[in-house]
């Protein structure tokens, strides 16, 4: 190749990535960005996290809402019928055993990308443990930042594979948020490593992957997502006596009565934690440091 012909392709190939760069600048006006749908904002969170500018999120289970009785409005599944994607927890949770073929039958071209995809699901009830049936599983998954990091890269190939022009931004974002769960999983595993006491009384049981994690054994007041018998909450006082235990749990979600009314009893304090609070990262740090300040 002489130099002039050198020259030129140094040119033609200046022009063509020069052109590349500007029709990319052009795909990133908000009307190209990809549609993704979620159920529950935790969720919604992460998948802002590792798509950035280049996807909006719809949340169809409001902050504060419950994802096991909510409905989403007509409003909403009008606005779910532009979704390019769902990301969905993939495990049983009402809403999206109710919900999602419903949100298919009005977007049938919207794809679907299972979250859970790769982690192991734990039972709720003990004795199911080992041969876990489907409603025995837990829903709560996000709860376990280890959990997290699996749901962040199924949320990077789902957006790869929507959206393949900006996979590497994707993963990207994807190994910086994975990088800052990793340090948040550290600080807990220091934050609870030295606490004696391994039990924490929880209304509604959302937290058995995190106690999973770091050693931890959840009791909780409800019982199989009903309010508690008698016999139960007696139970709960008595554990709450034989460990030392003056703390409960509470998600705004759910009635606090029966939490309250064990509090008064046990000489302790209902202290609220909301596991479906947008803002993940905060929502596990906050709810570890205030296991780390009431364990013992
Ligand atoms: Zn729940």
């Amino acid at each position: 190749m002489n130099t002039r012909c050198a020259l030129r392709s140094v040119i033609a190939l200046f022009l063509v990535f020069g052109f590349a760069s500007v029709a990319c600048r052009e795909d990133d006006t908000p009307h190209d960005r990809v549609t993704v749908a979620v159920s529950i904002p935790p969720l919604a969170d992460l998948v802002k996290k590792v798509g950035g500018d280049h996807v909006q999120v719809i949340t169809m289970v409001p902050s504060g809402a419950s994802p096991h009785t909510y409905e989403p409005t007509p409003a909403q599944m009008a606005l779910l019928s532009e979704a390019d994607l769902y990301i969905k927890v993939g495990t049983p949770i009402e809403f999206e055993l109710v919900w999602l073929d419903k949100m298919l039958a009005i977007n049938h071209t919207m794809h679907v990308c299972d979250a859970s995809d790769g982690i192991f699901l734990i039972s709720t009830r003990e004795s199911a443990r080992d041969h876990a049936d489907d409603d025995a599983i837990d829903p709560h998954i996000w709860v376990s930042v280890r959990n997290a990091q699996t749901m962040i890269g199924n949320i990077s190939r789902a957006l790869a594979s929507i959206d393949p022009q900006h996979a590497t931004l994707y993963h990207g974002n994807m190994v910086e948020v994975s990088i800052r769960l990793d340090s948040l999983d550290r600080a807990i595993v220091d934050m609870l490593a030295q606490k004696k006491q391994k039990i924490f009384i929880v209304y509604h049981s959302a937290w058995n992957y995190f106690a999973r994690d770091y050693g931890l054994e959840q009791k909780t007041i409800e019982a199989g997502g009903k309010e508690p018998s008698a016999r139960t909450i007696e139970h709960i006082i008595e554990t709450a006596r034989q460990f030392d235990i003056h703390v409960l749990f509470a998600s705004p979600q759910f009635d606090r009565k029966y939490a309250e009314s064990i509090a008064r009893d046990i000489d302790g304090q209902v202290v609220l934690v909301d596991p479906l609070a947008e803002n993940y990262i905060d929502t596990i740090r906050t709810f570890a440091a205030m296991l780390a300040r009431y364990l013992e």
